[in-house]
């Protein structure tokens, strides 16, 4: 069976590399990360990664307690860059949106799809380079500059619900969702930013439980693992 996916773009949130900590960045859980990913990269399949940084820092929360927002947002971004960096030990290259070329390469388009045409994982940081929007939104811009055929948001919930399932359980999953619903509800998946920007460019989202050894390969092979978010 050949994978359901040629190029995917893998979102990550900051939170996804704390493990049971309740803050930073526990290696074991990178290097589990970059294990799966290696083992979807070797049935062939090209993949890049957008990291956040709510584990180090988040710009909206900051600018809460009085600092500049725009200030607090580059701090954020930065914070992207650490864990990108704590990624890049066990994959290869990074390329930010905001330029710091003695940790990384600058993201040029072009150079970054070569990177993946040769089988090699990207790493985008910084997320777009600007102040206001958020690393969902980087990954959302960055699978349509890279073409990929779906964003794949490993979380730690196995899909989207009808609410919060760590709240309320009774809440129940949906197997797939429309964009618009996704909006009308203001369900928690991405923010409203991406979801539009995805919904626009119709780029199907589909989000599962990263916690679950296996499971990005599951998805790569179109098993039924997750919510699907598409047009339908
Ligand atoms: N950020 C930003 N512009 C971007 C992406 C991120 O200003 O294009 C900042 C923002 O302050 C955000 C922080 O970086 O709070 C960390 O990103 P995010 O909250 O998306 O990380 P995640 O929730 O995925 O860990």
């Amino acid at each position: 069976m050949p994978p359901a996916y040629r190029r995917v773009l893998l979102k990550l949130s900051g939170e996804a590399l704390m493990g049971e900590q309740a803050f930073g960045i526990d290696p074991g859980v990178t290097t589990q990360i970059a294990k799966d990913i290696a083992e979807i990269q070797q049935l062939g399949v090209q993949a890049a990664v957008v990291i956040g940084g709510g584990n180090l820092f988040r710009g909206l929360a900051a600018s809460a307690k009085g600092m500049d927002r725009a200030t607090a947002d580059y701090m954020g971004m930065l914070a992207t860059v650490i864990n990108a960096l704590a990624l890049q030990d066990a994959l290869e290259h990074v390329a930010t949106a905001i330029e710091m070329r003695a940790v990384a390469e600058p993201f040029i388009r072009r150079r970054a799809v070569r990177h993946l045409e040769k089988g090699r994982v990207v790493v985008f940081a910084a997320g777009t380079g600007n102040p206001y929007f958020t690393t969902d939104t980087a990954a959302a811009l960055r699978a349509m500059e890279m073409k990929a055929d779906v964003i794949l948001k490993g979380t730690k919930v196995d899909g989207i619900y009808t609410a919060d399932p760590m709240l309320h359980p009774t809440a129940t999953k949906f197997e797939s969702i429309s964009y618009i619903k996704v909006l009308e509800q203001g369900l928690k998946v991405m923010d409203a930013t991406a979801i539009s920007l995805c919904m626009d460019n119709r780029l199907p989202i589909v989000v599962f439980n990263l916690r679950t050894p296996g499971n990005l390969k599951r998805v790569i092979m179109g098993d039924a693992v997750g919510t699907v978010v598409s047009a339908a």
